[in-house]
This record gives structure tokens, C-alpha cells and sequence, in this order.
């Protein structure tokens, strides 16, 4: 084996089909991996989000020895407090290698700090285009030239034809693009009734030893690891997507949007992290739901929800990312500056529909996209909290939280912080949007239809707060021009009111 020749696996990589693996069969260079102490603390990261990636990264290893490579495997022991790019530029230096293959990373500051190091010690580098996504980078910037705004619709309309999914020739198959009409459905007032239990992975003795590891090193960090059971192998996460798609996806559509509380999971598919950490392949993903449809196991609304969500938005996501970066992390379009409310790390608020969302947060490092959207996200845009403390908060805490879908979820989906480079309005609510989708309302010490006095629903009084603020640029949208109208029918008095009330709010935002 040439010595001089090396193949860079990220821990988001770890997939023998990566195209720097495939170009460099075993025998024909070595292959490098690096568990970096420093990328785990530049946030205050759930224990969670780093045992998981370090558990998957360490039983891939393994399938790479058994599939024949030699690894090099730098573990958090060996990689002290360096950084990730110092760590390879120390095996580059230790190992002699001249020559280095990866898959182009998920993270714009990653890909620039190793093609500086590279450059610097003339280290001859290929980046690859990561063949994971359904569409390159490149595919992604020629389609947005296209558009003077980017919507996801039009973009998941393209994605359909090219890859003929769901598709009855040139048409989209029922003679719809999208069911989102059919799936916003509440739970019924009883409750969700018996929801069939995602697939849960006891840790095996590789996972417990990682575990170990990260509540010794990682004590003081937030987040919870007894319920671990995320999967961490490729069979473990295709095991999961099967039970997903036989017993959960056939009521994942109409109950997409559903919240009740003790109900952390609901019929979502959690998926992301696999596929997060390429131990699954979108394709598979989106081909295994098609099938089930044509099966006639899952229905159409249900199917297409659900790979709309896939082949649309985990995609559109990425590509405005790379498309946006680095500007899109610097983002304040609304000015919003407040610092987080110290609740955000435990889960200690009065706010029953925060305190659930963000507990079952650090819990599983895990909570549903409404939640994350119309909970977390809405009341981060309406409280005007700092764009960048929300974002590293997203970062730290989710179990699949990688910067490439992270980022523009929050800051351009939730937080409204690029002014709308994707988002035709601001994703915002008052209390009655989240009384409508879930329980949380019920027993809370807030009510949902007040927005001033002392039991007012501080979501319902920082909404009306923000049409206040925010009244000529919403007037000025005729998607948000109904809400402008809404707050000009306030007299003088109400909307005196209503500021006196979101002072004192914003004022008690760490006792709420
Ligand atoms: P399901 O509801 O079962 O959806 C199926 C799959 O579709 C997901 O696994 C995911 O891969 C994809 N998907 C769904 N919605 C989106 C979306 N908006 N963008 C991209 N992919 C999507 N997703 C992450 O993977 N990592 C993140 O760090 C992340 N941060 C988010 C932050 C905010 C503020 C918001 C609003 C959304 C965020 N999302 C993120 C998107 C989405 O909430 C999660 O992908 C989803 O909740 C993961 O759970 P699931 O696998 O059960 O998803
Ligand atoms: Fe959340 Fe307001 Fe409902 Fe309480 S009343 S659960 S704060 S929306």
C-alpha cells in the first residue's frame, strides 16, 4: 500500500459508498479519522449529539477494518484539545502523506480551514462532490439562478421530474404536488391514542463504552443520555427506516404537525440523524416510502409528506446553505439582540408548551419540527432573541444537528434573520395556533386567547406585539397583509396596553 495516500472520513460521512472510499479501494490508501474535543465544545453540546457521533464513527471504523482498509483513527484521548484540521495536519506530517481524497464536508468552515492547511503544506487535495445528495451543489446554484426568490415548492417540483418520484409521466401521480391540506391535523381531543414506538437500539458494548466516555469528559454539559437508543450502525438506522415505514408512516402525514404532551416522538420518523451521519442514503429513504405506496400500505398524502420533506426540504436546505455561506450566519434582518432566557437549558418555564418542547429536548436531544418551528423558533422570533444565540442553541442541542440543515432552519425558516431569502413571511403564531395543534395549552398558567393581564399567553401577547412593531413591513407583503389589518383595528388604548404588556414581558423573560 502506498503510504502516501490517504483517504479524510468525517463523522458525518460514514458511508462505505462515500466517493473518496469508492476511488480508493482498500489496499490503496489509508484512511484517516478524527474525533475532535474542540469541534464538541465550540457549543455547549448536548451529551447526546456527541455520543452519537462518536458511537457511529467508532463502529464504522470497524466495517472499514473488516471491509480492508487500515485506519487511522484519532480518538478524543489522542486529540487532546487540538482541532480537527491540526490533528490531520499532525497524521498528514506523521504518516508521510502526500495525497489526500474526501468527500466535500457539510460545513463551509471545515472545507475552508482544510483546503488552507492543505495549501499551506502542499498537500495535494480532491474534494469530491458528495454523491449522498440527490442534488450537487453546482445543480443547486444553476437552479437558483434561475429565481430572483427561492421557494422550496418550485425547487421539490424540479427535484420530482427529475427523478421521476412520484411522478405518472410528466404529471405528479394523484394529479397533486402537494397534500400539506391533508396534513395538519390535530390529535383527536382524547389524545393520540396508541402511537406504534419508534425503533430503539439497546447500545452495545462499543456505544456503552462511548457513553461512559462522554458522562465522564462531558459532565457538565447539558442534555440527558439515559434513554440513548439512537442507531449508530447501517444496519441498525436501515432497520429503522423499515419500522418506520411499515408501522408509522402510514399516520405520519395527517399528524405531521400534532403536538400532545408526553408525546415526544408522535409518528415522525426520526430519521435525520441517519441520514445526518450518511448511515442512510436519501434515495433509499424516499424509494423504500414510494414503494410502501404503491403497495398500497401507506397513502398518498401520507408518502408524499413525508418525501416532500426528504427530496424537498433536505435538499433546498442544502443547497441555500452553501449557496449563502458565509453570510447567512451573520444574518439580523429584524435586529433582534435579547440574550437567551436561561430556561433554554433546562426546561423550567411556566410555559407548558416550551417547558415540554425544550425538556424532551434535553431528554432524547430530539423534538419534532413544529415543535422546533412554532414553539422554539416562533417564540425565539417573537421574544427577538439574538439570531446567533438561537442558532448555536439549535446546534448544541438536537441528536442531528449538523450546520448545513441546521442553519438555514433557523435562521432563515424560524428566525426570519436573512428577511426572507426563502420564506415568503415570517413563521409566526399567538398562543391559539398552539392551543389548535396540541394539549399544551390545557393547565398552563397562561391562557392562549389573552394577550394583556396578568394570565395573558406571553406567545399571544409578543405576536400582537410584533404586528405592532412590525406593522408597515407586514402591510407591505400580501401574504402578511390580513395580520397588518388585524392590528390596525386596535384603538390607541389596546395597543397601549398591548406595549405596556410585552415591556413587562420581555422584562420577566427568565421567570416566565
Ligand atoms: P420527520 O418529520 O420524520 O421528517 C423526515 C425527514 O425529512 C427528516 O428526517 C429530515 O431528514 C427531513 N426534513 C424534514 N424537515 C426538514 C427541514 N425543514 N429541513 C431539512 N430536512 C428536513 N433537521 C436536521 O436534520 N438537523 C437540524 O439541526 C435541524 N434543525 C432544525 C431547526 C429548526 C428551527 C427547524 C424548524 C427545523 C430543523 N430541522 C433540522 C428540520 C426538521 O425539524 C428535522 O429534520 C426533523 O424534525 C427531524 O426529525 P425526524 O427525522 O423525525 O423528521
Ligand atoms: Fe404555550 Fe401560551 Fe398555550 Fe401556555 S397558553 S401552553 S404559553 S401557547
Amino acid at each position: 500500500m502506498s503510504s502516501t495516500r490517504a483517504v479524510l472520513v468525517l463523522g458525518d460521512q460514514l458511508d462505505l459508498s462515500n466517493p473518496a472510499l469508492q476511488a480508493n479501494p482498500p489496499g490503496s490508501a489509508a484512511v484517516l479519522m478524527i474525533e475532535s474535543l474542540q469541534e464538541s465544545k465550540l457549543v455547549w453540546v448536548h451529551k447526546a449529539r456527541i455520543a452519537v457521533f462518536l458511537a457511529a464513527m467508532r463502529h464504522f471504523a470497524q466495517a472499514l477494518r473488516e471491509a480492508g482498509y487500515t485506519v487511522h483513527y484519532s480518538a478524543l484521548a489522542d486529540s487532546g484539545q487540538r482541532s480537527l484540521v491540526e490533528v490531520l495536519q499532525d497524521q498528514c506530517e506523521q504518516l508521510g502523506i502526500a495525497s489526500l481524497d474526501m468527500a466535500e464536508p457539510g460545513e463551509w468552515r471545515l472545507e475552508q480551514d482544510i483546503t488552507t492547511m492543505a495549501r499551506k503544506q502542499s498537500l495535494k487535495l480532491r474534494m469530491l462532490d458528495d454523491g449522498h445528495y440527490l442534488c450537487t451543489r453546482a445543480e443547486f446554484a444553476t437552479w437558483a439562478s434561475k429565481y430572483k426568490q427561492l421557494r422550496m415548492e418550485y425547487f421539490y417540483r424540479e427535484m420530482r421530474k427529475r427523478t421521476g418520484v412520484l411522478m405518472e409521466g410528466e404529471q405528479p401521480a394523484g394529479g397533486q404536488w402537494n397534500y400539506d391540506a391533508d396534513n395538519r391535523s390535530a390529535y383527536p381531543k382524547a389524545g393520540p391514542g396508541s402511537i406504534s414506538p419508534p425503533a430503539a437500539f439497546e447500545p452495545d458494548k462499543l456505544t456503552l463504552q462511548v457513553l461512559d466516555e462522554v458522562r465522564q469528559r462531558f459532565a457538565d454539559h447539558p442534555g440527558e443520555l439515559d434513554d440513548f437508543c439512537w442507531p449508530v450502525t447501517r444496519e441498525q438506522a436501515l432497520h429503522a427506516l423499515e419500522v418506520f415505514v411499515t408501522t408509522r408512516l402510514p399516520n405520519f402525514g395527517k399528524y405531521q404537525d400534532a403536538m400532545w404532551t408526553k408525546t415526544p416522538f408522535g409518528w415522525h420518523s426520526l430519521l435525520s440523524v441517519a441520514l445526518n451521519l450518511h448511515l442512510l442514503n436519501p434515495r433509499e429513504v424516499i424509494e423504500r416510502a414510494e414503494q410502501a405506496c404503491k403497495e398500497g400500505q401507506v397513502d398518498l398524502p401520507s408518502a408524499e409528506g413525508f418525501i416532500r420533506q426528504v427530496l424537498g426540504w433536505r435538499e433546498f436546505m442544502r443547497g441555500v446553505y452553501w449557496l449563502d455561506m458565509p453570510g447567512m450566519r451573520q444574518g439580523n434582518a429584524l435586529q433582534a439582540q435579547l440574550d437567551l432566557p436561561k430556561w433554554f437549558w433546562t426546561g423550567h418555564t411556566h410555559m407548558r408548551c416550551l417547558g415540554d418542547s425544550i425538556g424532551q429536548t434535553l431528554q432524547y436531544g430530539y423534538a419534532h419540527h413544529i415543535q422546533r418551528l412554532m414553539v422554539i423558533g416562533n417564540f425565539a422570533l417573537l421574544a427577538g432573541l439574538s439570531p446567533q444565540q438561537v442558532e448555536d442553541w439549535f446546534l448544541a442541542v438536537y441528536v442531528d444537528a449538523v450546520e448545513w440543515v441546521e442553519l438555514p432552519n433557523v435562521a432563515g425558516m424560524a428566525l426570519f434573520a436573512n428577511g426572507g431569502r426563502f420564506t415568503s413571511k415570517p413563521y409566526i403564531s399567538s398562543g391559539a395556533y398552539i392551543k389548535r395543534m396540541s394539549n399544551y395549552c390545557d393547565n398552563c398558567r397562561y391562557n392562549p386567547s389573552l394577550k394583556t393581564g396578568d394570565k395573558a399567553c406571553p406567545f399571544t401577547t409578543l405576536y400582537w406585539g410584533f404586528l405592532d412593531r412590525r406593522e408597515a413591513m407586514l402591510s407591505a407583503n400580501p401574504r402578511t397583509g390580513l395580520m397588518a389589518k388585524n392590528i390596525a383595528r386596535l384603538s390607541d388604548d389596546e395597543r397601549q396596553k398591548l406595549r405596556q404588556q410585552c415591556e413587562l414581558t420581555l422584562k420577566k423573560l427568565d421567570t416566565l
